[in-house]
């Protein structure tokens, strides 16, 4: 489903990604992970183009999304239907906060697919029941605890019907308490069969949810594998050493 094929990234003089090579079947569930500043956010922000990469190619579904041959309004065209094929889940929620949470879900079936309002309330309202928020659709976003905004931020990325869902520190910004009913709902989209890249820094819910893990230093992949070898047996020091640091 999405295939990252030798992904160069620089800011300025800052090698970022030095050559990820990572593919992602259909269905499946790959965590990426390693110390802060080793690129994981800017890997998956090329994967949608909210970086633009400098060498290499990112494909989603058979379409290269990476297009440095297009400019202009096509480019335009051609990203704006991309994106709304894949869902990005951040670590801070960013809900429009004069919306209602189905208002902040319904929004991006109404904008960018044009669909009508009840039928897109329909589908909000499917998608905030998926999420366990059914009885919050009229409540805005001040009044929900950050577990509850994560959730409809998931709602809201789901309703859009994506192929792929990202996400990048979804719960490192949540008091601990409330991390667990948001990985909930990431192992329901896992039993689901939702195709899933995630970024994060809890080992224990990428062994469970993950069917590959990925090891990224420095800007390069470092080891990879499946998560029973991975975070019992990895094969390379700095690997173990970052594990044995955050296991
Ligand atoms: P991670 O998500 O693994 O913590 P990031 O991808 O956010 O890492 O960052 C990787 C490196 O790139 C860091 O050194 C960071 O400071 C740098 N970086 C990230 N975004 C920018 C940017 N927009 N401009 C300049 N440097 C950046
Ligand atoms: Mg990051």
């Amino acid at each position: 489903m999405v295939d990252i094929i030798n992904v160069h990234k620089k800011f300025g003089e800052l090698e970022v990604l030095k050559g990820i090579n990572l593919t992602v079947p259909r269905g499946k569930i790959v965590s990426i992970i390693g110390s802060s500043g080793s690129g994981k956010s800017t890997l998956l922000r090329s994967v949608n183009h909210l970086e633009v990469i400098d060498k290499g190619q990112i494909m989603l579904d058979g379409v290269q999304v990476n297009r440095p041959d297009m400019s202009g309004l096509a480019f335009e065209r051609h990203i704006n239907h991309i994106r709304q094929n894949m869902g990005m889940v951040f670590q801070h929620f960013n809900l429009f906060p004069h919306l209602s949470t189905l208002e902040n879900v319904t929004l991006g079936p109404r904008k960018l697919k044009g669909m009508e309002k009840k039928p897109a309330e329909e589908l909000g309202r499917e998608y905030l029941d998926r999420v366990g928020l059914a009885d919050k659709a009229e409540v805005y976003p001040s009044r929900l605890s950050g577990g509850q905004k994560q959730r409809v931020a998931i709602a809201r990325a789901l309703a859009m019907q994506p192929k792929v869902m990202l996400f990048d520190e979804a719960t490192s910004a949540l008091d601990p308490e409330l991390v667990e009913e948001v990985n909930q709902v990431m192992q329901g989209l896992a039993k689901d069969h939702m195709t899933m890249l995630i970024v994060t820094h809890e080992m224990a819910f990428a062994r469970d949810v993950s069917d590959w893990a990925m090891f990224m230093d420095g800007g390069v992949v470092v080891e990879e594998g499946t998560p029973d070898k991975f975070f019992t047996n990895p094969d390379h020091e700095r690997t173990r050493n970052f594990l044995r640091k955050h296991l």
